[in-house]
């Protein structure tokens, strides 16, 4: 959208506040709203943020980071391409913004400046990356107690849930519409309450973007239902967790041809997919603390729940860390997918996309090799079969996750020192702050806060 587009939707639609907002170091999403007022302006200037709110962790707590204090500011500057009318909110609109310093240029704790990076390094070698993030959330109500509880018992796709949730899915989806966001499919999952909503994929960025404008509407929906969305990971530990699957190829700058696709391979894989996911598999045990990344996320990642807890792929192997999605027949050519697994909704989407795309294309470079595919669950091979095909556990808790992350080159030069500095630092107290206190704590903060 042109700017001068953004103006005229907002006066035809009455928009009083329009929402800058950002996703950060703890992976919540906020954001400052302007008056429409005021909009033209801040179109090009932004809004004021201080720098200190990259330093702040989910419990909204500020972490000591050099730079990142009470002193300095940076500014939210909107894409107006991002504009949308909120239909879960009265005369409310929003876009997603970059970060940016108070000369203009890209701020180098900004998260959708840092996937802009690895979009532009993907362009460089001829590849766009599309994705979808494929949700799974959990539909809570108050359980009378001060908590909540599942709006079902339903079994995995089962009539019984699909009938419980029709109302508010049939809002969700017209929410979508509304903000131009392509819904796939829809169906009750295997949890009580667990909902998946698949929606299209999309280039890199615009990928991510949609991330945060899902994680937003299923919320905002629902709250208007008087019932509450959950994207953590694990909101109750006796239940299957909630995963977000990302769904990844590379396609010409174009967007013409996938080129992760090749007819003569047994699972429709080119050379070039077969690289990209070794890179993938390769940095996995570190990028899991940029696409599993909360404290409660490590409840999830367990053998046998479909989540993935190793560092293997295979055709359609929900065990595995990356799953090659088999294709549709004839329509093999724009279907055949890789599937990260190891990715969960508490997870900021711009770093865990960007974290992929260059575990990816250092794959690439390097021309690594994934190995033979997994065709069972590596949780039932014994330790010695997994060490000799180089099948490794993934870390068992955030903090594990981390350190992998701290000791992975390749990852911390892609995040650069700043980003890199600042989101160990938040997720780290986090950490901290989690294991000092009980399960309840635990689940209480990441349900209401993802
Ligand atoms: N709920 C599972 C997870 O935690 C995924 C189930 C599925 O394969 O859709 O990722
Ligand atoms: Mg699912």
């Amino acid at each position: 959208m042109l700017p001068e587009q953004v103006i005229q939707a907002a006066q035809a639609n009455n928009v009083r506040l329009v929402r800058f907002l950002y996703c950060d170091n703890g992976c919540t999403i906020r954001g400052k709203a302007t008056h429409a007022a005021f909009l033209t302006e801040r179109l090009t200037t932004g809004m004021g943020l201080t720098r200190a709110m990259q330093a702040m962790n989910m419990l909204d707590v500020l972490q000591p980071v050099e730079g990142l204090t009470a002193v300095g500011e940076i500014r939210l500057v909107p894409d107006p391409d991002t504009f949308v009318i909120l239909p879960y909110a009265p005369h409310s609109a929003a876009m997603l913004t970059d970060m940016q310093t108070l000369d203009g240029q890209p701020w180098d704790a900004c998260p959708r400046s840092f996937l802009k990076r690895m979009r532009d390094r993907a362009a460089e070698m001829g590849l766009t990356i599309q994705a979808a993030f494929e949700n799974e959330f959990t539909l809570v109500r108050p359980d009378g107690q001060g908590g909540y509880a599942p709006i079902d018992e339903g079994v995995c796709f089962g009539t019984i849930a699909f009938d419980e949730s029709a109302l508010i899915i049939d809002d969700i989806i017209a929410a979508f519409e509304a903000q131009g966001v392509q819904v796939d499919a829809f169906y009750p999952e295997h949890g009580h309450g667990q909902q998946e909503m698949p929606i299209r994929h999309a280039p890199d960025v615009r990928a991510a973007d949609n991330q945060v404008l899902y994680r937003e509407t299923v919320r905002g929906v629902s709250r208007r239902h008087g019932w509450l969305a959950s994207f953590a990971a694990k909101p109750f530990p006796h239940l299957t967790g909630n995963g977000c699957h990302i769904h990844f190829s590379a396609w010409d700058n174009q967007l013409q041809t996938n080129l992760f696709y090749s007819p003569s391979d047994p699972y429709g894989l080119s050379e070039l997919a077969y690289h990209f996911m070794a890179g993938v598999l390769h940095h996995l045990r570190g990028l899991l603390a940029l696409t599993a990344p909360s404290y409660n996320s490590y409840r999830r990642l367990q053998p046998h729940f479909w989540s993935s807890a190793y560092t293997a792929w295979g055709p359609d192997n929900r065990e595995a860390g990356v799953r090659a999605a088999s294709g549709f027949r004839g329509h093999e050519a724009t279907s055949v997918n890789l599937e990260l697994k190891a990715s969960d909704p508490s997870n900021n989407p711009y770093l865990a996309l960007g974290g992929l795309i260059a575990a990816g294309l250092d794959g690439v470079t390097r021309q690594l090799d994934p190995g033979p595919p997994a065709l069972s669950d590596p949780g039932l091979l014994s330790e010695d079969e997994r060490e000799r095909r180089g099948i490794r556990r993934y870390p068992t808790t955030q903090a594990e996750a981390l350190d992998a992350l701290e000791r992975d080159d390749v990852l911390m030069a892609a995040l650069g020192p700043t980003l890199a500095r600042s989101y160990l630092t938040v997720k780290r107290s986090e950490f901290k702050a989690f294991s000092e206190q009980d399960l309840a704590f635990e689940l209480k903060h990441h349900l209401y806060k993802f």
